[in-house]
């Protein structure tokens, strides 16, 4: 017999152990159910062993995260043998795929999408002998209070602006697993912004999946207003957003991102291909020619800007001579750093409806490539910035030297240092030594 499962409990005292996959939103998510449960008295547990309660939070966007979160079941599965527990899956592949996955998984006791985190204590409650999906959609934003966060850092919180897209990018499965565009009222972002600055919040980052699509659903205040209004709110040292969509990255944003030194000088700005005619099959609205443009209004009206980016490689169609351009704007913008990935189709999206073309060792061979031209440039970078002082955010030991202290720079580069003490959550100044391609090493300075 497996999952000998719990009977419907109340959840005090029991503990809840959360496993996280994907981007920002779903890390944010997941400190948003850490809270909704602990505020229902139940338990974070450090490790998975302890749990009464496991949550996998995964994303749908790529396949590779729907295979670490069938992976993790997999591994997961021979403890539900020995003890009771209940097996949670939130966030966008629970609302794309809850009936897969329940097929699938059958000891999966509840499956919640991101639109019900707020019902998680009365879902767990009921859970028992049948699994309970709870994948309604809401056309409002759902206002989760701040209080409810169980934030993880000291120091840098994330503040959800706006969820779900409209652009149907033709590979994305966004729009199916997190919905139309919704975006939060202005008053609540600014509650949220000033109870945060007066905790000793020090950084923010302004969520969503486009958020320079960003209106105030009951004034119309866009996003460069309320971008604006942070980067001159008393208390907060940075504030960043992401993600940008570059159809809608206007000189109007540019222009806020001017107006104050606490607006940090880095945009992640998605490219996805260098190529106009794969952009088109892609769905994104923009030529290559359109996003350098906006590129260089960036980097002329704000000197120093750190860029990075999304790329994907082997997109149904994609030639060698339109890889090329790809490779050809990753040398022409010089990204900071990039994220990229091999395409796989996705559920219910237009380009998986034809065939899925470029044989998987060329998509391979191509990810390598942009790889290693990427780690060209990112060496470099880093190289000229040896001998150079900055300000860094303190975030906790580093992963690979637990005696060294790891934070992050103004351009969002990750910073490993020697303190004394612990500076966890506060700002340093630190000379830059030495580099690699992924990361600087310093020494603290004396202010
Ligand atoms: S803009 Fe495109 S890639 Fe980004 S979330 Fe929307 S559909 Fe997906």
């Amino acid at each position: 017999m497996y999952n000998t499962r719990l009977t419907p409990m109340d959840l005090k005292d029991k503990s809840f152990f959360l496993r996280t996959f994907g981007c920002q939103m779903n890390e944010s998510d997941s400190e948003k159910i850490a809270g909704i449960l602990t505020a229902a008295g139940g338990r974070e547990a450090e490790r998975v062993e302890d749990a009464d309660i496991i949550i996998v939070n995964t994303c749908a966007v790529r396949e590779k995260s729907e295979e670490k979160l069938y992976s993790y079941l997999g591994r997961i599965r021979p403890r539900l043998d020995a003890r009771p527990v209940l097996v949670g899956v939130a966030g966008c592949v629970a609302q794309a795929e809850s009936a897969n996955l329940v097929a699938r998984r059958p000891f999966i006791d509840f499956v919640v999408g991101p639109d019900n985190y707020l019902r998680l204590p009365e879902i767990i409650e009921r859970c028992g002998e049948r699994t309970i999906i709870a994948d309604e959609w809401s056309n409002d934003w759902r206002e989760a209070p701040d209080l409810l966060f169980r934030r993880r850092s000291p120091a840098t919180a994330a503040v959800s602006i706006m969820e779900g897209c409209d652009n149907f990018c033709s590979y994305c499965i966004v729009p199916f697993s997190r919905g139309r565009e919704k975006f939060r009222p202005l008053r609540h972002i600014r509650a949220e912004l000033a109870e945060l600055a007066a905790r000793g919040y020090q950084e923010i980052q302004f969520l969503g999946q486009n958020v320079n699509s960003y209106r105030d659903p009951e004034t119309g205040t866009p996003f460069a207003a309320l971008l604006f209004e942070a980067g001159h709110m008393p208390g907060l040292k940075w504030v960043r957003f992401l993600t940008s969509h570059p159809k809608t990255f206007s000189a109007a944003i540019i222009e806020a991102m001017t107006s104050s030194p606490v607006i940090c000088r880095q945009v992640h700005l998605p490219l996805q291909s260098g190529s106009t005619s794969v952009l088109a099959r892609m769905n994104r609205g923009y030529s290559r020619e359109e996003y350098l443009a906006k590129i260089t209004l960036l980097q002329e009206r704000i000197p120093g800007i750190s860029l990075s980016t999304d790329i994907i490689v082997g997109f149904p169609g994609e030639t060698e001579e339109e890889f090329g351009e790809t490779l050809s704007a990753l040398e022409a913008v010089r990204f900071a750093n990039i994220f990229s990935f091999r395409y796989s189709p996705r559920p219910r999206t237009s380009a998986a409806k034809g065939p899925d073309d470029v044989p998987f060792d060329i998509k391979r061979r191509r990810l390598i490539e942009v790889q290693a031209l990427q780690k060209r440039i990112q060496s470099a970078i880093h190289e000229s910035l040896i001998g150079t002082t900055m300000a860094v955010l303190g975030e906790g030991p580093s992963r690979k030297d637990p005696a060294m202290f790891s934070g992050r720079n103004e351009s969002y580069q990750v910073v490993n240092f020697r303190a004394p003490t612990d500076v966890r959550g506060r700002f340093v100044r630190v000379k830059i030594s030495g580099s690699g391609p992924y990361s600087l090493r310093g020494d603290l300075v004396e202010d």
